[in-house]
């Protein structure tokens, strides 16, 4: 008999109450699946800092205020550390470079409830015993450490209390799919798909609002919490295309063999049609358009900097031409970032029946997937105008 998925729906309420990565450090976890993520960021560096130098630095005596970051959808693994360090490096760079002592930093870590903060907690370096210690060390941190559990969408922290926002490759998830695309009523239920990539234009049209309602509510959310000087740094996925229906790296990600391994389960009678429908990945990458529209409607921020940068595969292999290794690490990728929504819909049963598929078809179109799997990403510097 066919092992029966759970009947968990990802319904919209429910969403962010379980989204989250892959959290503790098995080999699908997104602390071990994130390195792509890593040398993406680490291409970006220099606009972070430009980012970093549009902030207003406070003289003293307002130095006794402690500077105040945060990095929102931060994950559980080295990424959100590794970025952490950097901004407090420049900024204290930028304070010792204007004749004054740096002063202390608070480095808020926010996520979904659901996000593996203790796997997080128990990375961050133990705290020295003198800032001059700290910035002078990489084995020690110079900042005060707090995690914020909670919807970006949403308000998380108190008015005028921040100094910089992070946020890296979160933006594009979104808070809900949308209801329409589940319905089958409506002319956008994407009967027969679990992305977006290849839908019909009324499904597509349905992701982009979404798309566009949660980044106005995100901006809105961050022009109360952000200090006058402040600024914020926004990296999401893009894409290049105008047309929402072709999605580029995500597209190919959640498109292609992700949702052939969904059909394989229908045709095995393992799942109904009706489960797999049911089933949609909350993922929008927009277009610098899409993205420019909510920002000068929004009204309370200049765009310093907004540009689709080109980020690379998200598949890290050692041997490209492995064609095992390139399957597995398809597997992996997908499973470390939409596995815990697997899991949820179907049970993990069948949800280690599904990767075992995606990764079996990732290793047949192993070389197609090295040349073509590309992710772009939006980079957006915006400070309040
Ligand atoms: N910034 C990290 C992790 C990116 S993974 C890095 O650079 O590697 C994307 C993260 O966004 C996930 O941890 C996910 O839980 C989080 N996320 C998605 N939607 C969110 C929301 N509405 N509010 C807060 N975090 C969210």
């Amino acid at each position: 008999m066919a092992p029966k998925g759970n009947d968990v729906i990802v319904s919209d309420r429910k969403l962010e109450m379980i989204l989250s990565m892959k959290g503790g450090n098995g080999e699908a976890s997104y602390a071990n699946n994130s390195q792509a993520q890593a040398i993406h960021a680490q291409s970006m560096l220099h606009l972070l800092r430009e980012t970093l130098d549009n902030i207003q630095l406070m003289e003293p005596p307002s130095e006794t205020i402690p500077f105040a970051l945060a990095d929102l959808g931060c994950s559980c693994g080295n990424n959100t550390l590794y970025i952490v360090d950097v901004i407090i490096k420049h900024i204290s760079k930028r304070y010792e470079a204007s004749g004054y002592e740096p002063p202390e930093f608070s480095a808020f870590f926010s996520d979904l409830p659901s996000n593996d903060f203790n796997t997080l907690f128990q990375l961050l370096p133990p705290i020295g015993s003198s800032m001059e210690e700290c910035l002078a060390s990489d084995t020690h941190r110079s900042y005060f450490a707090a995690g914020v559990p909670g919807s970006f969408y949403r308000r998380l922290f108190p008015t005028r209390s921040i100094d910089f926002f992070h946020s890296a490759f979160s933006l594009h998830w979104l808070s809900q799919v949308p209801e329409s695309a589940l319905d089958k009523r409506s002319m956008a239920y994407n009967k027969g798909k679990v992305y977006i990539h290849g839908a019909n234009e009324h499904t597509a049209n349905a992701y982009k609002k979404q798309f566009q309602t949660d980044l106005a509510a995100f901006l809105g959310a961050r022009s109360k919490e952000m200090k006058r000087c402040g600024s914020m740094f926004l990296v999401c996925l893009g894409r290049t295309s105008a047309d929402p229906t072709d999605q580029g790296g995500p597209g190919i990600l959640f498109g292609t063999h992700f949702q052939d391994a969904w059909n394989d389960l229908v045709q095995e009678g393992l799942i109904t049609g009706e489960k797999r429908d049911s089933f949609n990945i909350p993922v929008y990458a927009s277009s610098l358009q899409e993205f420019k529209e909510v920002v000068e409607a929004n009204g309370s921020f200049v765009i310093n900097k907004l540009e689709v940068f080109k980020g690379g595969s998200p598949l890290v292999v050692k041997q490209p031409d492995d064609a095992a290794e390139v399957g597995q690490a398809l597997a992996n990728s997908c499973r470390s970032v939409a596995g815990v929504l697997v899991d949820a819909h179907i049970g993990d049963q069948l949800s280690e029946e599904l990767f075992k598929r995606v990764e079996r078809r990732g290793s047949c179109y192993a070389k197609e997937l090295i040349e073509q799997l590309q992710f772009f990403h939006i980079v957006a510097s915006l400070s309040f105008a």
